[in-house]
């Protein structure tokens, strides 16, 4: 199905829209299969089939055992629970209390460290190189014995550079800590399987996979001790109580299906895109700085800063005016308590503030068309045109 609106969508890392294959197979489990799946009488077991079918499709999907894989409400749940659950879990049972998460984490496991950290727990922000990576000969300097958890992203979701997971994995298990790998932009995009990876917690999110939004899922390895967060009914064997959502279960399955039955194929097409969109911005601009790793990377973002020691721009006012245009891109700032922040990824990487506010990130999907790249390099250059100050 292509774009047919005049606008162009280039931030598929927020969200994606809804494969329609996805929502014919959720539809029955709204109205005909619409029984509550821990009921035992038959409208019960005809939800739960569905239920533990889409769990186990999941698990297969990425290595798991279908016993491994817990339904969330999404992404930000997922970390949550793999930081909170794992930190009160070794706390409690160990008397450990020092966890590790990468400075480029995403808010869900920042603001979830934050506050672990107002309780009383120890925690260190990892840095990264000026590609975006963890660099895996320096994590070791960072862990103690009483290190219980690291979290480190399998890919970012503002700059796409990819970690070495089983490298770090490797390090972290040999300090008797566990490995917590938030999978939200690499799932469905590039290969992610729990074995390979050697992770021990990982989070997933179906809407960025033309999937539904408001359903995840966290994988805890087996033996792998984690507090509950939810408390209630016994649903997802007693580790997060609430009546289970079977179509939205049921669409996150079909969703990742479909994704990685296409993802060789989608991740070639896409990487040309990307090829194709540097070029155009390369042959554009002589003031912009590509930011991530060079080649461990997503293939559908390009983020970009202009070099604010030759032009002066400002990336929130490139987007609105982008918008207008109609092209959707995100800046590199986010608002925070009311004022507009410079992104904390991009500063992790060692961008200067003015510099990280004078940043675009573009993320292409399935929709995303060689004329569409074209069409948002020309009105980008017109934009900034519009919109800047060369310096002299
Ligand atoms: N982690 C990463 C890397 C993300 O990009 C996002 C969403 O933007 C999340 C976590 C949160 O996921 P959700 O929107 O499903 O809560």
């Amino acid at each position: 199905m292509k774009n047919t609106s005049p606008q162009i969508y280039l931030d598929y890392s927020a969200t994606t829209p809804v494969d329609p294959r996805v929502v014919d197979a959720m539809m029955p489990y709204f109205t005909d299969s619409f029984g509550n799946a821990s009921s035992i009488h038959s409208f019960g077991r005809k939800a739960k089939i569905p239920l533990e079918e889409s769990r186990e499709k999941i698990a297969g999907l990425i290595g798991a055992a279908p016993g491994e894989v817990f339904f969330t409400s999404g992404g930000t749940e997922a970390d949550n629970h793999a930081l909170f659950g794992a930190m009160h879990a070794a706390g409690r049972l160990h008397g450990k209390k020092h966890l590790a998460v990468s400075a480029i984490e995403h808010h869900a496991v920042l603001h979830a460290a934050e506050n672990l950290k107002e309780s009383g727990y120890d925690v260190s922000v990892l840095p990264v190189d000026s590609t975006g990576k963890v660099v895996p000969d320096s994590l070791a300097a960072f862990l103690t014995p009483n290190t219980s958890v690291v979290s480190v992203m399998h890919a970012n979701n503002e700059i796409g550079t990819i970690q070495d997971i089983p490298d770090i994995a490797r390090i972290v298990h040999e300090h008797g800590a566990l490995l917590h790998s938030d999978t939200v932009q690499s799932t469905g995009k590039i290969p992610v399987d729990v074995k390979k990876l050697s992770v021990d917690l990982l989070a997933i999110s179906a809407h960025k996979f033309y999937g539904p939004k408001g359903i995840g899922a966290i994988y805890i390895r087996r033996g792998v001790e984690v507090d509950s967060l939810m408390f209630g009914g016994a649903q997802e064997r007693n580790r997060r109580a609430g009546t289970e959502n079977v179509p939205l279960a049921v669409g996150f399955a079909t969703a990742l299906e479909l994704s990685v039955s296409d993802l060789e194929k989608e991740t070639r097409r896409l990487a040309e895109l990307k090829r194709k969109f540097y070029r155009l911005l390369s042959d554009n601009f002589n003031t912009i700085l590509f930011n991530g790793h060079p080649t461990d990377s997503l293939p559908h973002i390009v983020n970009i800063s202009f070099d604010t020691s030759k032009v002066d721009v400002d990336g929130e006012t490139l987007l609105l005016n982008m918008d207008l245009r109609g092209v959707a891109v995100t800046s590199g700032s986010a608002c925070s308590s009311g004022s507009m922040e410079p992104s904390h990824v991009l500063q992790a990487i060692g961008r200067t503030t003015r510099t990280a506010k004078a940043s675009i990130r573009f993320s292409m999907g399935k929709y995303t068309t060689e004329e569409e790249i074209t069409k948002a390099a020309t009105i980008l250059k017109e934009v900034v045109a519009q919109s800047s100050a060369v310096r002299a």
